[in-house]
């Protein structure tokens, strides 16, 4: 049984008041609250066996050793990876992109030609035309619809023998649609093209199966996920993994090193140079293992009710548009009122405890799109209710009024 009061009991954080008002936290596709358990974990990570990790013998190191690696094996069960040295910790999502973006510098030429969607985060666009032009590869663009839906007929004709690769999120920052990334990735298969997955948004929300997607690579971010921040996931199909070239040099990722010739470590370390967030990754599969006690299907369920009950409330509202009208969409609500500036909406909201999220949402080409400057985005998570959702609703109306 849900039971969402329990749960907020969970996060210290939401006990706390902003304005004299109880924070009411409705930006979680910035980045989500942690929870107690996961907080305990990191806690307990300087206060007992803080070391550096893979290559000490003595009892703290080879403890954070063992835990960082348990971490991985967490990471990779939950995404069903076929192997742990699949799953590359990375800083985040931004950072996994970079990463695969850099690797394909050297395996693509002119006349190739890279899939990216209408619906990206910059973090899924500036990479790839920094490998454009550095390739003299080719970006196109899968558009979308005015209900920020991909339009997946002019998918089909994108597609060629020149399609090298395919990027796109499995849900939209900025809208909340879910992309029908099944088709997508099988579609570029049959051309021969490797996708990736851009999961930032989506692994709040659900369990992605990396084994049934059969997709090449798929990025998240921990702190999206009830994690810290500053840690994040890659996962790579093993031949993909073997072919790419290392990002970084540095320690960690080596065999052997001498001044004639170096020799990279195997995976999963010939990607994760350096010394890693050690504690980021431990409290990531605490915060895996956090999402899962609760239970995926749980929290899909809730959230969409959330998100029905919210989208019918504010529509209500006369002059309020919604962006973002998928069949498919998850609890991502983005919005303006008529004739008023989202950021005076956002300020407002803030006096009385709401925090949303005002701006381009790093994804200016949809606003360009939609011929707007920005929107106000209310994210929720399984810890939002009902009662919150009518207290932003009675804020807009508040903000309505005074900016009128
Ligand atoms: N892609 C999407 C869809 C996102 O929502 C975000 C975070 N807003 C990112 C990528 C970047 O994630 P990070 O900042 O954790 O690297």
């Amino acid at each position: 049984m849900f039971n969402v009061d329990k749960i907020r009991q969970d996060f210290p954080i939401l006990q706390r008041q902003v304005n004299g008002k109880p924070l009411i936290y409705l930006d979680n596709a910035a980045t989500s609250q942690t929870p107690q358990q996961v907080i305990d974990v990191i806690v307990d990570y300087y206060s007992h066996y803080n070391s550096n990790i893979h290559r000490g013998v003595h009892t703290l190191s080879q403890e954070a050793t063992d835990k960082y690696e348990a971490a991985r094996n967490t990471i990779q069960k939950h995404f069903n990876a076929k192997h742990a040295y699949e799953i590359i910790l990375t800083a985040g999502t931004t950072h996994g992109i970079n990463l695969i973006a850099s690797g394909f510098s050297s395996l693509l030429k002119k006349d190739d030609e890279i899939l990216v969607s209408a619906l990206e985060h910059h973090s899924n666009i500036v990479p790839w035309q920094m490998l454009c032009e550095k390739t003299g590869a080719t970006l196109k663009v899968i558009p979308m619809n005015m209900d920020g839906e991909l339009v997946m007929s002019v998918y089909d004709k994108l597609l060629s023998k020149n399609t090298k690769l395919v990027f796109v999120n499995h849900i939209s920052n900025a809208l909340g649609t879910i992309n029908p990334i099944e088709e997508i990735i099988s579609k570029a298969h049959e051309v021969g093209a490797a996708v990736l997955v851009d999961g930032a948004q989506a692994c709040p929300h659900l369990k992605p199966d990396m084994q049934a997607l059969d997709v090449d690579f798929y990025v998240a971010s921990a702190h999206k996920m009830c994690g810290p921040t500053g840690v994040g996931m890659l996962y790579g199909k093993e031949a993909w993994l073997k072919k790419l070239p290392p990002y970084q040099g540095g320690g960690e990722m080596i065999a052997e090193v001498s001044f004639e010739k170096t020799t990279y470590a195997d995976l999963p370390h010939k990607f994760e140079a350096g010394t890693p967030n050690i504690c980021g990754g431990i409290a990531f599969g605490a915060a895996v293992d956090y999402m899962n006690a609760i239970g995926f299907e749980a929290i899909a369920k809730y959230e969409h009710e959330l998100l029905d009950y919210a989208t019918a409330e504010l529509l209500k509202i006369e002059g309020l548009k919604i962006f973002g009208t998928a069949k498919e969409k998850t609890s991502v609500i983005s919005f303006n009122l008529e004739g008023i500036h989202p950021y005076d909406v956002g300020t407002l909201l803030d006096k009385m405890g709401i925090a949303v999220r005002t701006g381009h949402h790093c994804a200016q080409p949809i606003m360009n799109f939609f011929n707007i400057p920005g929107t106000v985005r209310a994210s929720f998570a399984f810890y939002n209710t009902k009662a919150e959702v009518d207290t932003l609703v009675s804020g807009v109306k508040k903000a309505k009024m005074m900016l009128s």
